[in-house]
């Protein structure tokens, strides 16, 4: 891989990480006009490898997602944005049918669907129309302002892209090489004003963080290919299936607090395929197993914010499950703090966890 040399420019920010939440970060820092260095070294899989699904409600309790109207308003023009830049769409429009399991789940919806925080995206008429060869006895309930994202594809191109720009480095970046100066670090051949780790679950191995309490949760995938199910929207019971095109379906996805590995197993295939069974009827054939670890926190929240010592080095992480919408929402109040320093929301910020460790910041 040959690398940009830099030797004494400084630049604005070196991101570590090309997972959904550095590549938020650093096309937000595009944007405004900042120069950016890219590190990825393929050691986690999980923006890769996910759903990719964006959805405003937790499907389990109907309650919205939190602070779903934010995050979908930054969400929105900014994967539009990158769409238009790199000229292939990767965010696909697609309603999520949640299949209902009884009458008593009928009335939650409908209850659900009456509220003002959840009425813009609940419909409040049943599907009750059977799709073909999907089990279903008590209809479904239509999130509307849903879809997914093909991530694995946004990666390759935005990685191709600061390739072509000589702002991206195939490697792993070596935390031990990092020098200190007064108001910058020196990387290397690089300067830069600040570092962004956004390394998904391998913050683990990075020496500021590690002390965050970054839980991990593994989660399995598998793609079908299902000739007869000609299935147009995502159905969502206890998985989630949806198209892809070809007679392909991704479905998923298994949940697993112990296995930190990203091994896929045989006990998450059959999780998954037993699940599928009760949902579809017609015959499917497995064509690709995948796992990675979801970068989940102890508290459910977000770790943004600076290193209580190093002014220069910043986390962009735990983005947990829903890492589609929170990606650009993140991205731009890390972005905005650093730069305009604007104050980071409490929920999102680590100092709430240096304050538990009586760590002064
Ligand atoms: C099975 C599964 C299904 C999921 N489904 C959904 C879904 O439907 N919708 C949704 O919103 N979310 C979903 N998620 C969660 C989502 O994938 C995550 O929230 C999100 O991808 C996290 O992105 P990230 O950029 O923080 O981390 P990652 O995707 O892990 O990216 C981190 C990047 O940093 C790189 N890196 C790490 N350390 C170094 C180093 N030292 N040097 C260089 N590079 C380094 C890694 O190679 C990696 O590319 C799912 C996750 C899984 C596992």
């Amino acid at each position: 891989m040959v690398r940009v040399f830099y030797f004494y420019t400084m630049i604005d920010f070196i991101i570590v990480g090309n997972g959904l939440a550095g590549i938020c970060f650093t096309e937000i820092a595009i944007q405004n006009n900042k120069s950016v260095y890219v590190f990825d070294d393929n050691s986690q899989p999980s923006s890769k490898i996910a759903g990719g699904l964006y959805n405003p409600v937790v499907l389990k309790r109907f309650s919205e997602v939190w602070k779903a109207k934010e995050q979908l308003e930054i969400a929105f023009p900014l994967y539009k944005s990158m769409e238009e830049k790199l000229s292939f769409t990767f965010d696909y429009k697609i309603p999520i049918y949640r299949r209902l399991a009884s009458i008593e789940e009928q009335n939650n919806w409908f209850q659900a669907a009456d509220k003002p925080n959840l009425s813009a995206f609940l419909s409040p008429n049943l599907v009750t129309d059977k799709l073909q060869n999907i089990v279903s006895s008590f209809g479904f309930g239509e999130v509307l302002e849903t879809g997914y994202l093909d991530i694995a594809s946004l990666i390759k191109h935005y990685s191709d892209y600061l390739s072509k720009l000589n702002l991206y480095s195939s490697e792993r970046f070596d935390y031990d090489k990092i020098k200190f100066k007064d108001d910058f670090v020196e990387y290397k051949d690089i300067q830069a004003k600040h570092i962004i780790f956004a390394e998904g679950f391998g913050l683990h191995s990075n020496p500021f963080f590690s002390n965050l309490p970054l839980d991990g949760t593994k989660g399995e995938l598998l793609i079908i290919k299902a000739p007869n199910l000609k299935l147009e929207v995502v159905v969502k019971s206890n998985i989630f299936i949806f198209p892809i095109g070809e007679d392909l379906y991704k479905v998923g996805a298994t949940y697993d607090w112990k296995d930190k590995t990203n091994n896929p197993t045989e006990e998450g295939k059959n999780e998954l395929v037993e699940n599928l069974k009760d949902l579809i009827t017609c015959d499917f054939e497995i064509i690709k197993h995948f796992a990675g670890v979801r970068p989940t926190v102890k508290d459910r929240r977000p770790l943004v914010g600076s290193h209580h010592n190093y002014k220069s080095v910043h986390v962009l992480n735990g983005l947990g499950t829903r890492g589609v919408m929170l990606a650009p929402y993140l991205s731009t109040q890390l972005f905005k703090n650093i730069i305009d320093n604007v104050p980071l929301a409490n929920e999102i910020n680590i100092q709430r966890i240096y304050k538990k460790m009586n760590i002064n910041f």
